[in-house]
């Protein structure tokens, strides 16, 4: 079949059912799988024959769902986990270990800077992080000897910062190691990383991907592009036997384009566990048949949002790189040419306060600690994410008191308006 464009593998891709079976992915709710001998089993483990046995290490649901991710982003290879937090601490620690070091934008997503800056660095793995509109010569100083990779978000959540994809590659590719993207907020119909030199993909399909608020889950997709054997001293876990599998070097039995998720799997999944249920990704995979179609419905939304609130004279200033005059609008004509993403972050006049007023007024819009699902939520960072933290200390986490987190849904855009109209006319400003 030749290759079908990103509407269609929505759909189609990772799953074509046999003469009279399932038109739907089937939710294979097992733990086990029945083999006629033991010895066939025993070649799993060794892993010199495919096939499953264990949900924890694979389930053929999830493989499906998997390969539908893999089509939609044209990688080589992917693999589900339970969260975006699994798949981000999977797609690092698959080829670090105590001792490495990462070069990290400092535009990411609050829990995985947590994971970064608190939790492996507790496992004695360092990240240096650099701000996304570093000059090259600052993102260079930022390499160690025993740098491993390179982390940035396509879309930072929630700063909105838009990765400089030539900027970062450039960098990680001068010095051997790969560039880790989070493509989350972007999804692969807005913007896709390996197209602009990202090695590795990740994701939390809790956002658009399921797009329903249904069911927490993550991804990790590689490219088949980043040459492991190039550099055998700084990847001594793909490029050298694994005694745990008596010896197995992943690089050598499943090639340059497999080695990396195979490892992935069968190492880290079968020790951390972190796999999603089947039920999930069935829900996942609902989803994604009309992430084609919602995708573009959250980018029009939002920008309609985006461009009121900017006209609006109770709103102090607006951030959405689809707007002119937006700081990453040059990036994002560069690499989202079709749309950004839902999510707008914006100030009211009148401080933490007004903030707050404003979103007790919402009323087609929940209050909720989410973003990139169909219906329209707010959230204020000061007075609930960052709570604890004073007006100083905000600044310096670049959130001020006066942000709100709008993740624009795809319901009617003149409702959306209308709800934003009557809750800051409620304000003082
Ligand atoms: C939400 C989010 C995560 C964490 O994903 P979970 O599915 O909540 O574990 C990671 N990265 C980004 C960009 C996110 O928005």
């Amino acid at each position: 079949m030749s290759q079908q464009r990103p509407n269609t593998q929505c759909i189609h891709a990772g799953y074509r059912p046999g003469n009279g079976e399932p038109r739907n992915i089937p939710i294979i709710q097992s733990t086990t799988f029945r083999y006629e001998t033991g010895e066939a089993m025993g070649k799993l483990f060794d892993l010199e024959a495919s096939g499953y046995f264990y949900t924890r290490l694979q389930n053929p649901t999830n493989d499906s769902v998997a390969a539908k991710i893999c089509a939609l982003e044209g990688g080589s290879a992917a693999m589900l986990t339970s969260s975006g937090q699994a798949a981000n601490f999977y797609a690092i620690f698959n080829i670090c270990s105590c001792g490495d070091h990462v070069v990290s934008s400092t535009a990411i997503y609050g829990g995985t800077y947590n994971l970064f800056a608190v939790t492996m660095k507790r496992m004695g793995i360092e990240f240096t992080f650099v701000e996304p509109d570093c000059t090259p010569e600052e993102l260079e100083a930022a390499f160690r000897p025993n740098t491993k990779a390179v982390f940035g978000e396509t879309i930072a959540n929630p700063a909105l910062a838009v990765l400089d994809f030539e900027k970062f590659a450039a960098a990680a590719h001068a010095h051997g190691v790969p560039l880790i993207v989070d493509n989350t907020f972007a999804t692969p119909i807005n913007c896709r990383p390996f197209e602009y030199g990202a090695d590795i993909v990740t994701h939390s399909t809790t956002k658009y991907m399921d797009g329903h608020a249904n069911a927490v889950g993550g991804a990790i997709v590689d490219s088949g592009a980043f040459d492991w054997t190039r550099y055998p001293d700084k990847f001594p876990g793909l490029c050298t036997p694994d005694e745990s599998y008596h010896g197995v070097t992943y690089t050598e039995r499943f090639g340059v384009a497999g080695a990396y998720i195979t490892k992935a799997t069968v190492q880290l999944m079968r020790d951390f566990g972190s796999v999603p249920a089947p039920m999930n990704s069935y829900l996942l995979n609902v989803g994604l048949e009309t992430l084609h179609l919602r995708v573009p419905r959250h980018c029009a939304n939002a920008l309609a949002v985006a461009q009121y609130l900017q006209k609006h004279e109770k709103v102090a200033w607006v951030r959405y790189p689809g707007l002119e005059g937006d700081p990453y609008h040059g990036l994002a004509q560069k690499y989202l040419p079709n749309g950004v993403c839902g999510v707008v972050s914006f100030g009211v006049k009148g401080g933490r306060e007004a903030a707050e007023t404003f979103m007790a007024r919402l009323n087609l819009a929940s209050i909720a600690t989410h973003v990139a699902d169909a219906k329209t939520c707010v959230l204020h960072p000061a007075s609930t994410t960052h709570r604890q933290m004073n007006d100083q200390e905000l600044y310096a986490a670049g959130v001020s008191p006066d942000l709100v987190r709008f993740s624009v849904g795809i319901e009617d855009i003149n409702d959306i308006l209308a709800d934003l109209e009557a809750a800051l006319a409620k304000v003082n400003a």
